[in-house]
């Protein structure tokens, strides 16, 4: 199989790493028991422009410091020896650098990474058979295409259930999602 991984709050926890800066730069104090939105800097009532200046002067902290999941990188580790991973995030370009060298740091393996916004696009082009992401406008798209996505639990995309989109509340759901996929496409050959 063809594995399409997000980071974000998908293989790390971008939330933890956002609320430390976040509050930094703010003076607030939210948990992450407050988080309710995908786009975590409308909870600080910041527009584009004041979150732009944020992530200017953070960015790079945020996300060398982000830990992983539990059990992320040991899956990924498992997975890499038998399929391909290709990381797929929409983090902007200007984050390649730190992004590499946190998957490097983690010891994350994959075969290919990508920094785009159309992750379904990309996923189509490139014959990923199964996305794993945690964004709400990310799953609806792949169910939308009739192609498999597995979605990470998270505050912010409760409402989403439909056909094409298997839920996990961790990586152990991940593996089990896989290996039911997996079977299905052997099936269907
Ligand atoms: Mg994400």
């Amino acid at each position: 199989m063809h594995i399409g991984i997000d980071l974000d709050n998908t293989i790390l926890d971008a939330t933890a790493a956002h609320l430390h800066f976040y509050n930094l730069a703010s003076g607030r104090a939210f948990t992450p028991a407050d988080v309710n939105d995908f786009y975590l800097y409308r909870m600080y009532g910041w527009n584009k422009a004041e979150r732009e200046a944020v992530v200017a002067r953070y960015g790079h902290d945020i996300h060398w410091n982000s830990i992983p999941y539990p059990l992320a990188a040991e899956n990924i580790r498992e997975l890499y020896g038998k399929h391909r991973i290709s990381v797929i995030t929409a983090r902007p370009l200007q984050y390649k650098d730190v992004s590499v060298n946190w998957l490097e740091r983690y010891e994350v393996p994959y075969h290919e990474i990508y920094f785009v916004e159309d992750k379904l696009g990309t996923c189509t082009e490139a014959e990923v058979d199964v996305l794993i992401d945690d964004g709400p406008h990310y799953a609806e798209a792949f169910a939308r295409a009739r192609r498999p996505v597995i979605l990470i639990d998270q505050p912010y995309n409760g409402g989403i259930e439909r056909e094409h989109i298997y839920r996990a509340r961790d990586w152990q759901e991940v593996r089990q999602h896989l290996t039911d996929l997996e079977r299905r496409l052997q099936t269907a050959d």
